[in-house]
């Protein structure tokens, strides 16, 4: 990257990782990478949820892009930390209640397999592939930490939406739609800090 981001620039480079890129295939699932966040997205939307989550799930998986890793990574057995690259190159631009349902949304899976019953079971195939390279099931003193997130609620219903957004042939609105939410939350952020 030559041009630092800004706060006037970022959406814009979001919006072209998604036009660029959004068809690369999402390791093992039906779906591809954009129409996974857009889905995680629109569920967001749907469920009346507030823009940060809705921006919190759409930007989820942005991580896969920042380090260009190639897409058959995880198959050979690395964990290639997705989630912290995401919320580190956003963090300068969105608040916490967007980048804490990225930065822990790994951890989420692993806390929800740990605390809830029926979760595991609804996990995709490669999600549940890649929960062992994640670490597995969160054990008893991890929950108890993570219980005590600020966002834990916001944390783990994205992750929710991150599950289900793997339908394939599911219609969404395109990128586009959401970048004005997207920038608002931005200024509304970049406002705050000045
Ligand atoms: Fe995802």
């Amino acid at each position: 990257m030559t041009t630092p981001l800004t706060p006037d620039t970022i959406v814009a480079f979001i919006a072209d990782i998604f036009n660029r890129r959004g068809s690369d295939s999402y390791l093992g699932e039906q779906v591809t990478m954009s129409e996974h966040m857009l889905q995680g997205a629109q569920l967001a939307e749907v469920a009346g949820a507030p823009d940060t989550m809705v921006a919190g799930a759409l930007l989820h998986d942005i991580g896969h892009y920042t380090n260009e890793f190639p897409e058959d990574a995880l198959e050979k057995g690395t964990d290639t930390l997705h989630e912290e690259a995401g919320a580190a190159v956003l963090d300068p631009f969105f608040p916490k209640s967007v980048t804490d349902c990225i930065r822990w949304h790994v951890a989420a899976k692993r806390y929800l397999c740990a605390t809830d019953p029926g979760y595991f079971a609804r996990l995709s195939t490669a999600s549940v592939h890649t929960l062992a390279l994640q670490g597995g099931p969160m054990d008893a003193a991890e929950v108890a930490e993570f219980a005590g997130h600020p966002n834990l609620d916001a944390i783990l219903q994205v992750r929710i939406w991150d599950d289900e957004g793997k339908v394939k042939n599911m219609p969404t609105p395109p990128f586009e739609h959401y970048a004005p939410l997207l920038q608002r939350v931005v200024d509304a952020h970049s406002g705050a800090r000045t």
